[in-house]
């Protein structure tokens, strides 16, 4: 089948890092165009400043994955379902739960396809870890996520204003797991957040869930944006029936009481993009909502803390 053309509106990091390579690679997908405000190309297709010139000029593109920060989603999303696109985008998908309910009636509305992404769920290990915990039950889990923000926002501002997530960008993709893969629903019980004193959005978030479940689960987590001896991106969890499962480098790993029993590459992006292709055979739109419901609860639930300024 002849390949789709699809456009990347939005030419900034996960951009390059992912969305262009993984659409060069693609059997189902073609680059088309490029929206880049900075006037971006790929491979030297057209380039436009706004969605709305592309929609105008190449009218023939049916396809967009909107890749900018959240806080332009849900303008673009819905400029796009207008045009009747079929729409894939980043996360976190918008900056509040209003706004991605409205993506999504508006989307069915329209009758367009709507894809939600969330990169740190198309992991094998985390499909394995959701069957074990499903068979035999969760004591306790202990999200644990730390990252440079220097290595991996270089330079975004946007990231420490209203709406740009703070931390909670990276968490929310330990959020995209854990509520794939627990059995039973968690609240935020306690949470604390601890904001630079010149930033909006938090550095550092320590959290305490809760489940309606008898046995009380003893459940938690926590954020960190200055580690800079490498990445922890950890989830560990310990089962009824007493066996610890650890899933490591953001679910690319699992080990089963310290021995690794999967361990793959770096394949979340490429299998998105299957999974777009898929739904649109299907025509059938693909929204989890859960991650950020998750996470504006511990923003609800937070108290704040100060801690020294953050500079570049
Ligand atoms: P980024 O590089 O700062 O921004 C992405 C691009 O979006 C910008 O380069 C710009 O592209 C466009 N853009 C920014 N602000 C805009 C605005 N107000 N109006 C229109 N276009 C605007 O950010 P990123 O790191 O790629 O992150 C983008 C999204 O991907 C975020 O939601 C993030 O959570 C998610 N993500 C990021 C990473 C990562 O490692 N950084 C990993 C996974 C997912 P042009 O200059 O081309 O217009």
């Amino acid at each position: 089948m002849a390949k789709q053309k699809i456009a990347v509106i939005g030419i900034g990091k996960i951009s390059q890092d992912q969305h262009l390579p993984v659409i060069d690679a693609s059997k189902d997908f073609e680059l088309a165009a490029t929206v880049s405000t900075r006037g971006l190309t790929h491979n030297g297709v057209p380039v436009f400043k706004t969605p709305g010139e592309l929609y105008a000029a190449m009218p023939e593109i049916k396809l967009v994955s909107i890749c900018t920060p959240p806080g332009i989603r849900h303008t673009y999303v819905r400029e796009a379902l207008a045009a009747g696109k079929d729409v894939m985008m980043e996360k976190p998908p918008t900056t509040t739960i209003s706004e991605l309910d409205d993506l999504i009636v508006h989307a069915k509305q329209a009758g367009r396809v709507l894809y939600q992404t969330w990169h740190s769920q198309y992991n094998a290990c985390v499909d394995r870890a959701k069957a074990i915990l499903a068979a035999d039950g969760v004591k306790s889990a202990r999200i644990d996520w730390r990252e440079s923000v220097r290595k991996w926002h270089p330079g975004q501002d946007w990231v420490w204003e209203p709406g740009g997530f703070g931390v909670c960008d990276p968490g929310i993709n330990a959020f995209s797991i854990f509520t794939k893969v627990m059995p039973f629903p968690v609240f935020v019980e306690s949470a604390k957040l601890t904001f630079p004193s010149n930033r909006q959005t938090p550095v550092d978030v320590e959290m305490v869930f809760k489940s309606a479940e008898a046995h009380k689960p003893v459940l938690s987590g926590g954020f960190n944006w200055l580690e800079e001896s490498g990445e922890i991106w950890t989830i560990r969890f310990e089962t009824l029936k007493g066996d610890v499962l650890k899933l490591e480098g953001g679910g690319r790993t699992l080990r089963i009481n310290e021995e690794v029993v999967l361990q793959h590459g770096d394949l979340e992006y490429s299998a998105m993009y299957d999974h777009f292709a898929g739904l649109l055979k299907k025509h059938e739109s693909d929204v989890d909502a859960a991650p950020l419901r998750l996470m504006s609860d511990v923003f609800l639930m937070g108290a704040r803390e100060n801690g020294p300024a953050f500079e570049w």
